[in-house]
């Protein structure tokens, strides 16, 4: 037996047979959803600067400072696998000139992301995500236009029982205030934290709020609320939001301990999670973001958007039992018997891709009885069999493969260019017409 010698890399994965019908069906589902909302594609790089990872997501977050794959090659300036879309989205709708467009600019992307976290099921160092920017609006109607978006996404899936949960963690004011609150409240209770939260209260308070560790939070159960500690912009931003989703028939839960993982969320913060693939169960996250363009040096424009791991996505359809599409395989499979019945099979399924149709031959040397077990194989939806009598009468017996049923057809030099009405007067039973 051969020794394998290389394997994919852990925490990554290979997508490979039928599995890629899944993979299309949800790409088919968010691309064409986004489309409907007026968002268009933009693509971007694989890596960026580290640095501007950092300035966006924060320095004291786990994905910069544990999880980013940094790179510095021949002396260059340190550059990064992207660990998320938003901050290399947000450089390139800065650097090419968006800001100075018409907004709100709506952009989306498809793109696989690159964390260096502890690999298991629905977590993995390469993933996909799927992200919608919203920039330009800071009315609460865009924060509900976007929700709205995913929600129909997700709906589009045939997934159900997801869980919409929504919270703001205010602006730069009402945090400072709030991370105040926090710190008295954590103050006599910081030994029996976990070290990272130890560290976080320090850097980044409102992180131990969204600690996993069991202890920590038990801890944090009855610490302050962010919603007690908005200002009257920001509570007046989240309550119109509320307004708009309750108009939109949109279910959710206002859910204080959602504060992100990243460091750029402003006001409104949400989740869209699912008890159907354990732990790992938040199918998209977003929120708004409203200093992040300025902080990466351009005019101040609030903005916003979300994530969708498909991953996740993917594994709640398996786990529901949802329906992928099934690609097409083969329209019509053409087995033959003799090297001259070999060419003209050659010379049909060039005619027949010409005409857009999904046809097979053999190329591989099979004997006639391999040749129709391979042709069910594959799906094939109809067959035919030709040899020294069809090429002598130009006909040949067209099989459906769902029904063995037969019909005789005319194998003349417009089969092929006739394919489809062909099926269509087979299926119909009305197949005479081709025999005269
Ligand atoms: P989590 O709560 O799982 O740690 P996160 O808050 O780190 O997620 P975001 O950075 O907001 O996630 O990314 C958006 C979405 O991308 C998540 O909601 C999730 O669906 C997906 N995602 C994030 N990290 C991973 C990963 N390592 N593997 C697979 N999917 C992921
Ligand atoms: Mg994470």
């Amino acid at each position: 037996m051969a020794i394998l010698k290389f394997q994919r890399p852990n925490g990554t994965q290979d997508v490979v047979g039928k599995q890629i019908d899944k993979w299309h069906t949800v790409e088919d589902i968010v691309t064409s959803e986004a489309q409907v909302y007026g968002f268009s594609e933009i693509r971007i790089p694989t890596f960026e600067s580290t640095s501007l990872f950092v300035r966006s997501v924060g320095d004291s977050t786990d994905v910069v400072q544990k999880e980013m794959y940094s790179v510095s090659a021949k002396g260059d300036a340190e550059l990064s696998l992207r660990p998320e879309g938003t901050a290399g989205a947000m450089r390139a709708v800065i650097e090419n000139g968006l800001l100075n467009e018409s907004f709100p600019q709506k952009v989306y992307y498809l793109l696989s992301c690159f964390r260096h976290e502890k690999p298991q099921a629905g977590r993995l160092r390469e993933f996909h995500q799927f992200g919608c920017e919203m920039v330009g609006s800071q009315d609460p109607r865009s924060d509900a236009e976007l929700i709205s978006l995913a929600k129909s996404i997700i709906d589009r899936t045939g997934i159900k029982g997801v869980e919409l949960y929504i919270n703001s963690i205010g602006c730069p004011n009402c945090r400072a205030r709030f991370t105040e609150a926090l710190k008295s409240y954590f103050a006599d209770k910081q030994d029996s934290l976990c070290d990272n939260c130890k560290n976080r209260l320090e850097t980044n308070p409102l992180r131990v709020i969204d600690c996993k560790e069991e202890n920590c939070a038990k801890i944090a159960k009855d610490a302050p609320i962010i919603l007690d500690y908005l200002c009257d912009e920001c509570s007046e931003h989240f309550e119109k939001l509320k307004r708009c989703l309750d108009a939109m028939e949109i279910k959710y839960t206002v859910n204080p301990k959602i504060v992100r993982g990243l460091d750029y969320y402003t006001k409104t913060v949400f989740e869209f999670v699912t008890t159907d693939i354990g732990s790992q169960g938040t199918i998209c996250g977003g929120g708004r973001y409203d200093g992040l363009i300025e902080q990466l040096g351009a005019k101040s424009t609030p903005a916003m958007g979300f994530a969708m791991g498909l991953e996740r996505l993917i594994l709640t359809m398996e786990n529901q039992g949802v329906e992928f599409k099934n690609e097409p395989t083969c329209d019509l499979y053409i087995a033959t018997l003799g090297e001259k019945a070999e060419i003209k099979a050659m010379q049909l399924c060039s005619q027949l891709r010409e005409n857009g149709n999904m046809a097979e031959c053999d190329i591989v040397g099979r004997g006639l009885k391999a040749e129709m077990k391979y042709a069910d194989k594959i799906g094939a939806k109809f067959s035919m069999v030709i040899g020294d009598y069809e090429l002598e009468s130009s006909s040949a017996r067209l099989r459906n493969m769902k029904n063995g049923e037969l019909s005789e057809i005319k194998l003349d030099g417009s089969f092929a260019y006739n394919f489809e009405s062909v099926l269509v007067s087979f299926l119909l039973g009305a197949d005479d017409i081709f025999k005269q």
